[in-house]
C-alpha cells in the first residue's frame, strides 16, 4: 500500500534534509493520531460517532481520570463480525464506502477510515464485538499498534472499545494532557455536541463510576437540552424555522437574559453534525445586536441541513470546520431568520404589564369609583416624589455624557421639550429610565436611546464631512500585524472620514496621533482594534457605505452611556430632549426597542378599571 503522510516540512525548510526513509505503517498511523487525536476527548468523539454509524440505539460512555486512564464506549449497533474486527483497526479500512457512488461520501461526509487504526497506534486498545447473526462475541488486543490474535468471547449484541493509557508510549504527547478536570470538561463539551446531535439516541456518560448524564431518548429537543443545560436555559428558547434556496434552518434562541459571558451556550450543526463557523457565529452575533451587551454570547442551537454538494468538509481534520461555497448567503440566511424571530418576540421588554388573577382586593365598587384622571395624579405623585435627587441643570461638561449631541440634530427648539417634561421622570436600577408622557408612560432602555441617538448624529455628522477630531496628547502607539496593517491601509479613506490619523511609527507600528471628539470616551488603541475586526470581518462583503455604517454602528455602541451608569437630572431631560428630536428614537440602531409605552388605557385595562 502506497501511503503518503502529511508531514509537515516547514521546520526542516532551510536546513539539509536527512536522507528519505519509508516510514512503517504504525508510524504514519501516528502521525495521523496527531492530526485526529488531540487529547481523550476526541477519542470519545470518533468511537461515539461510529457507534452511531453502526446504528445504535443506546451509547454508554464511561471514562476513567478525565480518560487519561481510561476511555470505553459501548453501543447496541450492528456489531462486528471476527475478520471485520481484525479489519477495523487496519489504517484506511471503512466498511461506509462499498460502491463507486459511496466514494463520493469520502469528499462530502469526510469518511477516511482511520481513526480506529489512529487510536490503536497510541494506546491499549481492547475491542470486543458480536453482530446479531453470531451466538458469541470476538475480543482483539492491540497495544500501541501490535495485535493480539482474535478470540472468542461472550458479549451481548453490540459493540465496545475500550482504551487504556493513551499516549503512554508517547511521554512528550502524554506531557501534553491537562488535569483530569480540564480533559473531562473537553470530553462533557464533545459529548453535549453529540447528544444534541442525535435526540433519538438514548447517551450515557459516566465518569470514575458515577453518572454524568444519563440522557432518554426520543423527547425532542428541548428535553435534550434541559437535561443538558438545565430548565431555566431550555424553558424559555424561542423556535423559529425557515426554508430557502435549499437551506433549512432550525433554531432555539435564549432570550437576552441568558446570553452567556462565552460562547458555550452556542451550537451549530450542520447536516446533524457539529462544526464552528465564523460566518455563522457573526450572524448570530449580529442578529442579537442591541438587545444584549457585546461582550456577552447568545444561547443559540442551530440546525442547518443542505446539501452536502454546497459546502467542503475536508478544510480541518477533525472535519469541525467546513468551507461554505455561498458563505454569503448562509450568513444572510441565518442572520435573518433569527433577527425576525427576535424582533417578532420583542424579547424581555414586552409590554406585559402583570396579570391580574381574579377580583382584585379591593373589589368591584371599589375599582370602579376610582375615575382615570385619579390614575394620572397618582402616577404624577409617584414620579415626583421618587424622583432622584440632585442638580436639575443640564451638565453639559459632565464627562460621561460628553459624547451626547446635545439638541443638535433636530430642526425644533429642544430646549421647549425639556422644560416640558423636566419633572416626571426617574432612573431606576442605573439602567432604565421611567418618564411619563402624555398617554401614560415610557419605560426607556438608557443605553439602547443613546446609542440611537449617537448612531444618527455620527451618520448625520460624517455624510457632510469628516468627523471633527482632536490632537492626542502623547500619540497612542499600537502593535499590528501585517495583516491588519493591510486592513488600515485599504481603509485610508474611511479612517480619515472618522477623523482618526494615524502615522507609521516602525514596520508594524502604527502611531494614533488624532481620536475623534465624539468618541472621546472610547480608548483609541481599543477602537482602532474593534474597527480593523469589523474591516476585516466585513470589508469584503459590504460595499463602503455598508462598511461605513457598520463602523458608526460599533462606534455608536461603543460612544454610548452604559446600562448601570447613574446619570444626573440633567443628564436624563438631556436624553429625553434628544429622544424627540431622533427619529425611529423608539428602536435602537438594530431594531431593539429603546422604548415601551404603557398607555393609561392599557393600565386601567389591566388593573381592571375599565
Ligand atoms: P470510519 O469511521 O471512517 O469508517 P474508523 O477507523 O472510525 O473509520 O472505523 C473503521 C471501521 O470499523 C468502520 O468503517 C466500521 O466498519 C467499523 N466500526 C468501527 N466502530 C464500530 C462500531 N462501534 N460498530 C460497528 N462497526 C464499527
Ligand atoms: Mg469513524
Amino acid at each position: 500500500m502506497i501511503v503518503t503522510p502529511n508531514i509537515k516540512l516547514g521546520a526542516y525548510r532551510g536546513e539539509k534534509m536527512g536522507r528519505i526513509v519509508v516510514l512503517d505503517e504504525n508510524m504514519v498511523n501516528m502521525i495521523a493520531a496527531g492530526e485526529v487525536i488531540e487529547r481523550p476527548a476526541s477519542v470519545v468523539k470518533e468511537l461515539v460517532e461510529n457507534s452511531i454509524d453502526a446504528g445504535a440505539t443506546k451509547i454508554t460512555v464511561a471514562v476513567e481520570d478525565g480518560g487519561r486512564k481510561l476511555i470505553s464506549v459501548t453501543d447496541n449497533g450492528c456489531g462486528m463480525d471476527a475478520e471485520d474486527l481484525v479489519c477495523a483497526f487496519e489504517p484506511h479500512t471503512t466498511s461506509k464506502i462499498k460502491t463507486s457512488d459511496d466514494l463520493r461520501a469520502i469528499s462530502t461526509l469526510g469518511f477516511r477510515g482511520e481513526a480506529l487504526a489512529s487510536i490503536a497506534s497510541v494506546a491499549q486498545v481492547k475491542g470486543a464485538s458480536r453482530t446479531k447473526d453470531q451466538l458469541a462475541g470476538h475480543l482483539i488486543e492491540i497495544d500501541c499498534g501490535s495485535k493480539s490474535e482474535i478470540m472468542p468471547m461472550s458479549a451481548d449484541i453490540g459493540t465496545t472499545i475500550a482504551i487504556r493509557d493513551i499516549f503512554y508510549k508517547l511521554p512528550a504527547r502524554r506531557k501534553f494532557l491537562k488535569s483530569a478536570n480540564t480533559e473531562m470538561a473537553h470530553i462533557v463539551e464533545q459529548f453535549t455536541r453529540i447528544a444534541l446531535a442525535n435526540t433519538s439516541i438514548e447517551l450515557a456518560l459516566v465518569h470514575n463510576g458515577r453518572d454524568v448524564y444519563r440522557l432518554t431518548a426520543e423527547q425532542g429537543i428541548r428535553s435534550r437540552i434541559a437535561e443538558l443545560f438545565g430548565p431555566e436555559i431550555a424553558d424559555g428558547l424561542l423556535e423559529t424555522e425557515s426554508e430557502e434556496k435549499g437551506l433549512h434552518i432550525i433554531a432555539y434562541l435564549g432570550r437576552p437574559a441568558i446570553a452567556a459571558t462565552s460562547n458555550r451556550l452556542q451550537f451549530i450543526f450542520l447536516n446533524s453534525r457539529f462544526i464552528r463557523d465564523k460566518f455563522i457565529s457573526h450572524a448570530i452575533k449580529e442578529a442579537y445586536r442591541g438587545s444584549i451587551d457585546p461582550s456577552r454570547f447568545p444561547a443559540a442551537f442551530l440546525f442547518i441541513q443542505m446539501p452536502y454538494e454546497d459546502y467542503d468538509v475536508n478544510v480541518h481534520p477533525t472535519k469541525i470546520e467546513v468551507r461554505f461555497y455561498n458563505a454569503n448567503l448562509v450568513h444572510s440566511q441565518i442572520l435573518a431568520c433569527i433577527r425576525e424571530k427576535l424582533l417578532a418576540t420583542d424579547l424581555d421588554t414586552m409590554a406585559t404589564a402583570p396579570q391580574v388573577h381574579g377580583p382584585g382586593i379591593l373589589g368591584d365598587t371599589a375599582r370602579m369609583a376610582v375615575p382615570r384622571n385619579r390614575i394620572t395624579e397618582a402616577m404624577e405623585e409617584f414620579f415626583k416624589r421618587h424622583r432622584p435627587a440632585g442638580q436639575r441643570h443640564l451638565d453639559f461638561n459632565d464627562a460621561r455624557y460628553s459624547s451626547l449631541p446635545s439638541a443638535s440634530l433636530g430642526t425644533g427648539d429642544t430646549r421647549t421639550s425639556i422644560e416640558h417634561r423636566a419633572s416626571k421622570f426617574m432612573q431606576v436600577h442605573d439602567s432604565f429610565i421611567v418618564a411619563e408622557d402624555d398617554e401614560g408612560f415610557v419605560i426607556i432602555d438608557q443605553h439602547a436611546l443613546h446609542e440611537r441617538i449617537t448612531y444618527e448624529y455620527l451618520k448625520k455628522r460624517v455624510t457632510n464631512n469628516p468627523l471633527e477630531s482632536q490632537k492626542l496628547l502623547v500619540p497612542e502607539s499600537i502593535q499590528l500585524t501585517k495583516a491588519q496593517m493591510d486592513i488600515l491601509e485599504n481603509s485610508s479613506g474611511l479612517i480619515e472620514k472618522l477623523g482618526i490619523e494615524l502615522v507609521p511609527f516602525g514596520p508594524k507600528t502604527m502611531a494614533i496621533q488624532a481620536f475623534p471628539i465624539l468618541l472621546a470616551k472610547a480608548e483609541p488603541a481599543d477602537f482602532l482594534r474593534d474597527l480593523i475586526d469589523v474591516l476585516a470581518e466585513k470589508g469584503a462583503t459590504l460595499d463602503s457605505d455598508g462598511l461605513l455604517d457598520e463602523v458608526l454602528h460599533m462606534a455608536a455602541c461603543k460612544a454610548a452611556i452604559k446600562a448601570g451608569q447613574k446619570l444626573t437630572d440633567g443628564e436624563i431631560e438631556q436624553l429625553l430632549a434628544d429622544k424627540e428630536t431622533v427619529e425611529h428614537s423608539s428602536h435602537c440602531p438594530h431594531g431593539r426597542p429603546a422604548a415601551i409605552k404603557f398607555t393609561l388605557t392599557e393600565l386601567e385595562k389591566q388593573f381592571k378599571r375599565t
